[in-house]
């Protein structure tokens, strides 16, 4: 990276605690299925790219929202103690903090139900603020993610047009209100799903868009939207497309085994992000970006496979 230590990001997204059960299979309506355990791990697409870009050695504020619960409580210490600094989070009274119940069969195959709690109530007015403090602070991205408060996530993307920052807008999911401000962000990086989500419902759209492939897909989404549009394919690594339409793709890392591809996205956008702050050009961001993300698949959990600098360095040479 060019040089890490500079390099200021925040992040603005949920944060989740995930429960996870492992279990012979995954229950049927109305069944109970029964593991030998349950396991807490914090989770947040938000919350899980702030460590990320934590991790790849930048300095990292998050904003978004907590219950005044135990879960809560828990999830911000273990940002705390990633050095991801929480002073922008709001812990909201009377709600719960958002949580993932997790079953998970032997296959890797899981069954997850998402209750928002306080990333649905996440304040527009909080997040201009910490936009605001961000560029005096000298924040070099602010990358944000959807799972939270809809005019949150506007007000996030207009004020960071405002005040200038380059912004990164992880679009999962594809909100209605998000459709109306596409063509602001810097960047978007959608997966190939979200991709075709975005392309279905941009003014321009064709009706014949089943056919197009993904290139084509991004590559027509991207000069519509005058946005850089950067896609990311699993295992097929990231495909990124400037404004022109010019288009490059980046191959993922080399992964021995793939283990859980949970927060693979996530590491992708947190490690761009923390790049772009340090001032990398956006290819070598978004191959920095796949080679982390891909480094975090060969482990279990949205968060312990996501690498350090160093390791990412190293993958570099
Ligand atoms: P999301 O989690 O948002 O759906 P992807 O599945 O596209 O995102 O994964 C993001 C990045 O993680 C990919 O671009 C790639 O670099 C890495 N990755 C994901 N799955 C694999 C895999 N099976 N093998 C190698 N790298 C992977």
């Amino acid at each position: 990276m060019s040089d890490p230590g500079s390099a200021k990001v925040l992040v603005v997204g949920a944060v989740n605690v995930d429960l996870v059960v492992s279990a012979d299979r995954l229950p049927q309506p109305g069944e109970t299925v029964v593991g030998p355990d349950v396991a807490s791990h914090g989770g947040g697409k938000g919350a899980n790219a702030a460590v990320a870009a934590a991790r790849a050695g930048a300095a990292v504020r998050y904003c978004g929202a907590v219950g005044d619960d135990e879960m809560g409580a828990a999830a911000l210490a273990e940002l705390s103690d990633e050095g991801v600094d929480i002073a922008e989070v709001a812990r909201v009274a009377g709600v719960s903090t958002g949580a993932a119940l997790i079953v998970v069969d032997p296959s890797g195959e899981n069954q997850i139900a998402v209750g928002s709690g306080a990333n649905a109530r996440v304040d527009p007015d909080r997040v201009r603020v910490a936009v605001s403090r961000a560029a005096d602070w000298g924040a070099g991205c602010v990358l944000i993610s959807t799972e939270i408060t809809p005019r949150a996530v506007v007000a996030a993307v207009k004020a960071a047009a405002d005040k200038r920052i380059p912004c990164v807008v992880n679009p999962a999911p594809v909100l209605d209100e998000l459709v109306e401000v596409l063509s602001i962000p810097d960047i978007l990086t959608p997966n190939s799903s979200e991709l075709r989500d975005l392309y279905a419902r941009t003014p321009s759209a064709g009706a014949d868009h089943g056919s197009l492939t993904e290139t084509e897909m991004a590559i027509a989404l991207a000069e519509r939207l005058e946005v850089t549009v950067i896609v990311t394919l699993g295992a097929d690594g990231v495909l990124v497309v400037d404004p022109a339409g010019g288009a490059t793709s980046v191959p993922a890392g080399p992964v021995e085994t793939v283990v859980d591809t949970t927060g693979a996205g996530d590491t992708f956008n947190g490690v761009l992000a923390a790049s772009l702050a340090a001032g990398d050009d956006l290819v070598v961001a978004a191959r920095r970006g796949a080679s982390a993300a891909s480094m975090s698949v060969g482990h279990v959990g949205a968060r312990t496979g996501m690498p350090t600098a160093e390791a990412i360095e190293r993958a570099a040479l």
